[in-house]
């Protein structure tokens, strides 16, 4: 296989720790891990413990260009590891593959991640995540739409309902055409 990162070396197999399976490129030293090879790994060693003691150093040259799966060559999901960091790994879904740059290892122990690499790019993590960045997309749309001062009165005001008992008749009496009248 050939690095698509680096698009220099070539990715010869290897062993991380000499405990799990890997791919490792011979320029760039990253290394490409499929996640069947992890997860079988783990059941095999559960009490296994990485040393978090590592010497790796925030370099703050994590790339930012998108990357191509080395075994499908589609184009790899970026994943952030946690909020203590900038850097963020790449995940092919289609190959159910993680790509760590050189150093990223070396992250994730320092992180305490190593002992659940596949818990890192889980659904339930994946999720939640989504959950912020539409939470933070949808916050975007109403300043632009409300403007900054009815944004703030109009949720304080939501929050406000939302503590009201009578909240559903409120709600009723602000979305009636005319509250006095009879007819709907
Ligand atoms: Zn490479």
């Amino acid at each position: 296989m050939d690095c698509t990162s680096c698009n220099v070396g070539s990715l010869e197999p290897s062993f991380i720790e000499g405990q799990f399976r890997a791919h490792t490129c011979t320029s760039c030293k990253g290394n490409w891990i499929l996640i069947e090879d992890y997860v079988s790994w783990k059941e095999r060693n559960p009490e296994y413990q990485f040393s978090e003691q590592c010497s790796f150093q925030e370099d703050g040259t994590d790339s930012k260009k998108a990357l191509l799966c080395p075994s499908t060559g589609t184009i790899m999901r970026k994943f952030k590891i946690s909020s203590a960091t900038e850097h963020r790994i790449d995940y092919s879904a289609n190959a159910g593959g993680l790509w760590l740059d050189a150093g990223e290892w070396e992250l994730l122990k320092k992180e305490g991640l190593a002992g659940s690499l596949n818990s890192v790019i889980s659904q339930h993590w994946q999720n939640k995540i989504r959950e912020q960045s539409a939470k933070d997309n949808f916050a975007d749309i109403y300043l632009e739409k409300f403007g900054a001062e009815n944004y703030t009165k109009i949720k304080e005001f939501r929050q406000w309902l939302d503590k009201q008992e009578q909240k559903a008749d409120l709600r009723a009496y602000i979305l009636a055409e005319d509250p006095y009248s009879a007819e709907k």
